[in-house]
């Protein structure tokens, strides 16, 4: 698949046991490198306060203070919490992208993109199957 695969985790699992925690979608997503139907998750539409977690392995990824309207369907963030994703580069699908994944576990979230609002100008656009929201 990608360089990513070549990272060492601190949170390590085999197939089996990550299908046995996530659902078949979580699985298809995080551990498949799959994307979601745009519009489908109910995260797309969260502005709440709170603090969004890895759905594998719980770690803290992106703060509601970075999250704006992507108007993509796809929960979309201008930063992350320091330290808590990885990138890899991404050329499926006949193009080049940056792959983004938690750098914990190594679940694959989404994206990101030049297109972003200041003040990173980066738009990390994610599976909200990949994401748990609890608010503040
Ligand atoms: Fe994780």
């Amino acid at each position: 698949m990608t360089a990513s695969n070549q990272e060492k985790y601190e949170v390590v699992k085999t197939d089996t046991e990550w299908q046995s925690i996530l659902t078949p979608e979580q699985y298809r997503v995080l551990r498949k490198h799959g994307t979601e139907r745009a519009g489908t998750s109910p995260l797309d539409k969260e502005y709440g306060e709170g603090t969004y977690y890895c759905a594998g392995c719980g770690q803290a990824l992106f703060t509601s203070d970075t999250k704006f309207n992507s108007g993509t369907g796809w929960p979309s963030f201008f930063q992350p919490i320091e330290g808590a994703i990885a990138t890899s580069v991404d050329k499926s699908l006949f193009m080049t992208r940056v792959e983004v994944h938690c750098s914990r576990c190594g679940g694959h979230l989404g994206h990101v993109f030049n297109d972003g609002p200041q003040p990173t100008g980066l738009r990390y656009c994610m599976n909200g199957v990949s994401l748990k929201f609890e608010p503040r």
